[in-house]
């Protein structure tokens, strides 16, 4: 896998809980053209600095996911944004604690770019849910729909000061649930549902993901073309722990 040096051009902090970083690298002219929910490796050494290119070695380094919120190849810019997290009586996540405390000039490597799977091809509205990790793709994906696009998106935000202006469409309705008030499942539950078929698209923790499986495919009885949902990470688990988890539980599902 390459390696792509990058610098950080700018920081800036979007609302309590998301941090907004602009890297830089001569390397964006060639990047691949990527859809809403595309994402990129952030590499880490393995005590926690970013990895520099002049450090690129043969040990795996440590890789953190983020989606591309915005990719500016005229100008060379790629911009992410990511939610700050502290674990409670556990190790800090690698990645937040940095991003808490970035400045310009930093330099940082990343690898990628992946790509998500993206809406279902036909639909009459959409429903998007998610929690801060999933607010960059959701945001994509609105700026990507047409403007006569109905239906609902739920997010939910670790504080009331995470609450802020989101690229939105006038028909889809954005409802906001604060410091797991109430969980993304349970607020979905309850949407009134516009007439047709949705398209769905959710991302969120490990154990709200599977909540919002049961009720896709048990009470709602989705097919599977209409919806993606991921774990976008695991409460107590690393992001490679995670990765662990996540293979397993999709395996018991097939
Ligand atoms: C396809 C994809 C796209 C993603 N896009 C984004 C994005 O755009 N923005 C973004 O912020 N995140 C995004 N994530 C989630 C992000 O990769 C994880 O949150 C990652 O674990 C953060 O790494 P870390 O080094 O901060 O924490 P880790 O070292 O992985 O974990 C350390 C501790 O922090 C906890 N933790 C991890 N994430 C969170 C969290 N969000 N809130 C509270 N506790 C947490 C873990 O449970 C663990 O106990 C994405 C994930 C995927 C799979």
């Amino acid at each position: 896998m390459a390696y792509m040096p990058t610098k950080v051009l700018a920081c800036k902090q979007l609302s309590k809980h998301m941090k907004r970083i602009t890297l830089f690298s001569d390397s964006f002219s060639d990047f691949p053209d990527v859809g809403p929910g595309a994402y990129i490796k952030l590499l880490f050494n393995h005590d926690g600095t970013p990895l520099e290119i002049q450090q690129v070695s043969s040990d795996r380094p440590i890789m953190r996911t983020y989606t591309i919120q915005a990719l500016d190849k005229k100008n060379l810019e790629l911009t992410l944004d990511i939610a700050l997290h502290q674990d409670n009586h556990q190790q800090l996540g690698i990645a937040s604690s940095r991003a808490s405390t970035v400045t310009p000039g930093q330099e940082i490597c990343l690898a990628g770019p992946g790509s998500a799977k993206g809406l279902a091809n036909e639909f009459d509205w959409v429903l998007f849910a998610g929690d801060m990790t999933a607010m960059p793709a959701i945001e994509s994906h609105l700026s990507a729909l047409p403007s006569h696009t109905i239906g609902h998106a739920v997010l939910s935000v670790t504080a009331q000061e995470d609450i802020r202006e989101i690229a939105k469409l006038k028909g889809v309705e954005l409802h906001w649930l604060v410091n797991n008030n109430e969980s993304l499942a349970c607020a979905l539950a309850k949407l009134p549902w516009p007439q047709g078929t949705p398209a769905i698209w959710a991302a969120s923790e490990f154990s709200e993901m599977r909540a919002m499986r049961v009720l896709f495919n048990d009470h709602w009885h989705i097919p599977r073309s209409q919806y993606y949902l991921s774990s976008y990470w695991k409460k107590g688990r690393t992001e490679d722990q995670h990765k662990v988890d996540k293979q397993k539980d999709l395996a018991v599902v097939a």
